[in-house]
């Protein structure tokens, strides 16, 4: 990549009242005459093209692809803006099986601490008023809710399906890229931050990996599986992977 980095030259085109501005990468041994266009997760637009190809039809190609390139930057833009790193502090917002919540946050000196629902808050009492015990006190909190309600599901959902016996055993884990994953031996492990997805998303992972003990891999058996049991999975997956984003971010 770097290689390729060294012959990186900056263009721009117009779209509307836009500029559309973009990192050309010159590809020496590039044997396609295709011009990729990418848009990186920060928002930066990449123009790969071979030695060959001239500026105007570098910028032509910019040019046919202006539409897609302005609603992948400006729904990055929006995303970045939306999702802000917490402070944990009252007032902010919880996401708890796909409602928000606002977090309250009051201080005990002899009185019990942790948290609970409160009306419409999420309610933490704590000793100080410290950004980081307010998130301890939280993380604790969603895994024992991601305990109790999704090892229930999971016990609801095994009954339902003939190919599994009883409900697998199951373990929680943060993971960075993954709601839920089925080891060979039919042990499943589920992120505790999948508590904060709406119902049907949390039912969507559950069956998927369900469907692993019948099925291990990912091939048409599988999905002819998962098909049956939820014909509008995709639907549901897409959901699920538009709010990734808010539901990881503790
Ligand atoms: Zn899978």
């Amino acid at each position: 990549m770097k290689r390729f980095e060294a012959h990186a030259s900056q263009g721009s085109v117009r779209y509307g009242d836009e500029v559309i501005r973009y990192l050309l990468r010159r590809q020496p041994g590039r044997k396609s005459s295709r011009i990729a266009i990418h848009v990186d997760p920060d928002g930066r637009v990449l123009v790969d093209a071979s030695e060959s190809a001239s500026d105007v039809q570098v910028g032509a190609a910019v040019r046919a692809r202006a539409r897609w390139i302005h609603g992948h930057v400006t729904s990055i833009r929006l995303r970045v803006a939306h999702v802000l790193p917490r402070e944990y502090v009252s007032g902010e917002s919880l996401l708890y099986l796909g409602r928000r919540y606002r977090l309250k946050v009051t201080t005990t000196i002899g009185g019990a601490k942790g948290v609970r629902f409160r009306g419409g808050y999420v309610e933490v009492v704590v000793q100080k008023r410290n950004p980081s015990v307010v998130q301890a006190a939280l993380t604790d909190w969603y895994r024992a809710r991601a305990k109790a309600v999704l090892s229930a599901q999971l016990e609801k959902l095994s009954a339902s399906l003939r190919w599994v016996g009883s409900p697998p055993p199951v373990r929680f884990q943060t993971m960075k890229v993954q709601w839920g994953s089925c080891s060979p031996a039919g042990r499943l492990t589920l992120n505790p931050h999948l508590i904060k997805a709406p119902r049907e998303c949390i039912d969507y992972v559950l069956l998927h990996e369900l469907c692993h003990l019948k099925e291990h891999n990912h091939g048409k058996k599988f999905y002819r599986l998962l098909d049956m049991h939820m014909p509008r999975w995709q639907k549901t997956k897409t959901r699920l992977d538009d709010l990734a984003e808010d539901l990881l971010n503790i």
